[in-house]
């Protein structure tokens, strides 16, 4: 089948085209480079041995947008596309909702327009928000705490609806957890820009002497360490999931929701002992204030993707940690030039 993945050279995108490319499908990647770098499918294409259209294209532009689906026979679309960082998202807004929401807007009426109309959206736990208990159970009632979140929380309604109105969508819900990692040959990983607001990419720069120590956000939570807990999940794993979502749905109508994470809480100190234990030596780090909004506890229940997609994590957080490290120190600065 030709996938059309749009926010194909970012992070989970890079790595999905590659699982893709790998299943033996054709991709065609849509993407305008906001958050990313060329260079990433560059590597996908050398590791895969096949190659990649990629379009320079905006979702906000529905012309080019059109004329990229008039060119190829799409069969299905993973949509990543996504302006993702939470705190910019609260300074933003406006920016967020017109990206994240308009972009897929257009997105699917241009899919409309063409008969493609199987699609996997890329949602996040973070439309959970604060009110449900651990561990989240797809069948809960959703309610983000910021602007990021209430624009996929925005984008699941919309699906949800154009699923209960016309019975020709084939859509996938895929609700992620903590991805983390990278593949295996460190040819490919994250890239983030400026400081890092996530915990392993964070910790990556202290091991690389990018950044002087680990600020450990709150030690004085209700869990067994004084740390929150997250479900960290390797993003090759992340990866399978949506090669199997996408299978699974081409052949089903309707609208799917699943998690997509491990069943596993660990901690901060947890995930920094694994870095150190793939370095080979201890980072600095130093006890800090609880960072705001953060939940003490997350984690998935994944037994709905595991029935339904034969699907479920297999790589260990030690794992994680030593494939993120090995793309981090080959590539200390990402994707740029030294
Ligand atoms: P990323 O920033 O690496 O990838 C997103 C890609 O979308 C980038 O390549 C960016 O250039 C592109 N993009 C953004 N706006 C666009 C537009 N208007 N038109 C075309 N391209 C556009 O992020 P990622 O970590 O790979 O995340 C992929 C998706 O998964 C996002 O939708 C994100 O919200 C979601 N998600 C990520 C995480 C995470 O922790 N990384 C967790 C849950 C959900
Ligand atoms: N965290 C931390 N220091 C950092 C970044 C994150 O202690 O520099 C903690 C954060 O408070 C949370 C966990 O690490 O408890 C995971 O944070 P991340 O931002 O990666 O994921 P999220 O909280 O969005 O799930």
């Amino acid at each position: 089948m030709k996938v059309l993945v749009t926010g194909g050279t970012g992070y989970i995108g890079s790595h999905t085209v590659l699982c893709l490319l790998q299943a033996g499908h054709d991709v065609v990647v849509v993407d305008n480079l906001v958050n990313s770098s060329r260079e990433s499918l560059n590597r996908v294409q050398e590791l895969a041995g096949r190659n990649v259209v990629f379009a320079h294209t905006d979702l906000l532009d529905e012309a080019a947008l059109t004329a990229v689906f008039d060119q190829h026979a799409v069969g299905a679309v993973i949509h990543f596309a996504g302006l993702k960082a939470v705190g910019e998202s609260v300074q933003q807004p406006l920016r967020y909702y017109h990206n994240n929401v308009t972009g897929t807007i257009n997105l699917l009426r241009v899919m409309d327009a063409h008969d493609v109309r199987t699609l996997v959206f890329s949602s996040s736990a973070t439309v959970y928000g604060g009110n449900n208990a651990v561990p989240y159970v797809e069948k809960m009632d959703i309610g983000a705490d910021n602007p990021y979140g209430r624009t996929k929380e925005q984008i699941e309604d919309i699906l949800s609806d154009i699923g209960a109105a016309d019975s020709r969508w084939h859509i996938a819900l895929l609700r992620y957890f903590n991805p983390v990692g990278a593949h295996e040959s460190g040819r490919i990983g994250e890239d983030p820009l400026g400081i890092p607001n996530n915990l392993v990419p964070f910790i990556a720069q202290v091991a690389v002497g990018r950044r002087e120590k680990l600020m450990i956000f709150g030690g004085d939570y209700d869990t067994p360490d004084g740390t929150c807990l997250r479900d960290y999940i390797h993003v090759m794993d992340l990866s399978e999931g949506h090669v199997a979502a996408v299978d699974y749905v081409a052949s089903r109508a309707g609208v799917f929701r699943w998690n997509l994470g491990s069943g596993i809480g660990s901690s901060v100190f947890d995930v920094l002992h694994a870095f150190e234990r793939a370095v080979g030596h201890t980072l600095p780090s130093e006890l800090a204030p609880r960072r705001d909004g953060d939940l003490p506890a997350f984690w998935a229940d994944p037994s709905a993707a595991l029935a339904d997609l034969s699907w479920s994590t297999s790589k260990s957080l030690d794992e994680m940690c030593q494939d993120h490290w090995r793309w981090q120190k080959n590539n200390p600065n990402g994707y740029a030039a030294p």
